[in-house]
């Protein structure tokens, strides 16, 4: 189990900024964010360790796909920056590809890990695109732990966030080189917030809240085939895109750490900081864009395999090459199941508009036009509690609340609500209906 989250920020990035002066890196932000953060927040550690703790002994129960509603925000500024549709429905293809285990690749695994290599059973599906024409830059500082919340904000430069409790949001953005000071030190290629239980967390802070929680990515690390580069700093070669970056950080999102547990990141390596599952062997630093099949950096018996293991560089969670990397173990797809009926089972509650289906009238909603409110009244009292939302045309969620079982009657108020036609959906895990609701303002 990782435990130490280094506390120090100075500590922390002296040896980083040492060696940064001769070779600028690029990396994941996760790397850095959390201890970024955790100087302001010291309890985020702690909350982060309890819900990984929790995702690790939650009972999978009956294997179903997982379908995850995904929104893709696409924040631009050069045309570059402005990605096809059709590079975005292969990145969700990659994710699919990837997660399930269908990559065309998984023959690459040397034998001896073949056994732990998993599938998560876990399905993305594309609900919407946003495209923002933006002039914001989008610098992540890590003196005052400035994580871009802008590109979040639609009022700042960047998109708004659909409800971020019942879809995955990946903002693309262009992020730019990362300095301290005026010296630049790196190009993060991307950063997603773990599932945190953040109740304890100041009001009225500024760090990443509800509407912040996803996921984001460097456009030019998004989609297979992009056609813009990325430079690996110090050398001349650029860096292998096959769509793996969001992989990765998708797979952060729903829990997963580095599989070097981020021992060997800042200070001295070391084999003792685990990045919590058993199937990924020790590891006392990342790989470094490459596909080095030699590597082992914590030599000994590893006490679940019962042998000498290498360092796992075919692991998502590492930074091979991407054209290395090529699955997940699976512990690592017990832990983002369990994530996703867990602390993120809201994404499982929310269905596109495209689904809409006929259903035996089970409600009716009155006034319908309606102006201030309206009351859903069902037919029956229903015998499970059950999510009743408000959504416009585009899927966005305007109203969301849960009614519990034995409810005949809800109330949505209205007055905040611009005229114009919406949906309100009635689902539970037995049924779903819905119904068109036109709001009136004159
Ligand atoms: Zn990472």
């Amino acid at each position: 189990m990782r435990n130490s989250f280094p506390t120090l920020l100075l500590g922390l990035l002296l040896p980083f900024f040492i060696s940064a002066q001769t070779t600028p890196r690029i990396f994941c932000g996760n790397e850095l964010f959390t201890e970024m953060v955790e100087t302001q927040y010291p309890d985020l550690a702690e909350s982060i360790n309890r819900t990984f703790d929790k995702a690790k002994i939650l009972q999978a129960g009956p294997r179903t796909t997982l379908t995850i509603p995904v929104v893709v925000h696409v924040v631009w500024n050069l045309p570059e920056e402005n990605l096809t549709d059709e590079l975005i429905e292969a990145q969700i293809q990659v994710l699919n590809d990837d997660f399930n285990r269908m990559n065309a690749d998984t023959g690459n695994l040397r034998s001896m890990f073949e056994w732990v290599a998993g599938s998560a059973d876990i399905k993305f599906e594309l609900v919407a695109t946003e495209r923002i024409n933006t002039s914001t830059l989008f610098n992540i500082d890590i003196l005052s732990g400035n994580l871009i919340p802008e590109v979040k904000h639609t009022l700042q430069g960047g998109s708004d966030g659909w409800n971020t409790e019942n879809y995955l949001n990946i903002w693309v953005c262009n992020i730019q080189p990362l300095k301290i000071g005026p010296i630049v030190v790196g190009q993060i290629l991307g950063f997603a917030f773990p599932p945190a239980d953040l109740d304890n967390w100041p009001a009225g802070s500024n760090a990443p809240n509800a509407d912040e929680d996803g996921v984001v990515i460097d456009y030019r690390v998004f989609g297979p085939d992009n056609p813009n580069p990325v430079e690996i700093p110090g050398g001349t070669s650029n860096l292998v895109v096959k769509g793996r970056t969001p992989t990765h950080e998708v797979a952060h999102y729903l829990g997963l750490r580095h599989i070097w547990g981020d021992g060997g990141t800042f200070g001295p390596n070391d084999c003792m900081q685990s990045d919590g599952v058993n199937d990924t062997p020790f590891a006392d630093s990342e790989s470094a864009f490459d596909c080095d099949i030699t590597k082992n950096t914590c030599t000994g018996i590893d006490s679940f395999y019962g042998l000498d293991m290498p360092d796992l560089v075919e692991n998502y969670m590492d930074y091979a090459s991407e054209d290395c990397m090529n699955m997940f173990t699976k512990g690592q797809v017990e832990i983002m199941r369990n994530v996703v009926m867990g602390p993120r089972s809201g994404l499982l509650e929310m269905v596109a508009v495209d689904d809409v289906e006929p259903f035996a009238p089970l409600m009716t909603l009155q006034p319908n036009p309606a102006s201030e409110s309206v009351l859903v009244w069902m037919e029956t009292s229903i015998t499970t509690a059950s999510a009743l939302t408000l959504t416009d045309l585009f899927g966005r969620v305007l109203l969301h609340k849960m009614i519990p079982a034995g409810t005949i009657s809800a109330e949505l108020p209205l007055q905040d609500v611009p005229g114009g036609l919406y949906f309100v959906h009635l689902e539970n895990n037995q049924f779903r209906q819905i119904s068109k609701l036109i709001v009136n303002r004159n």
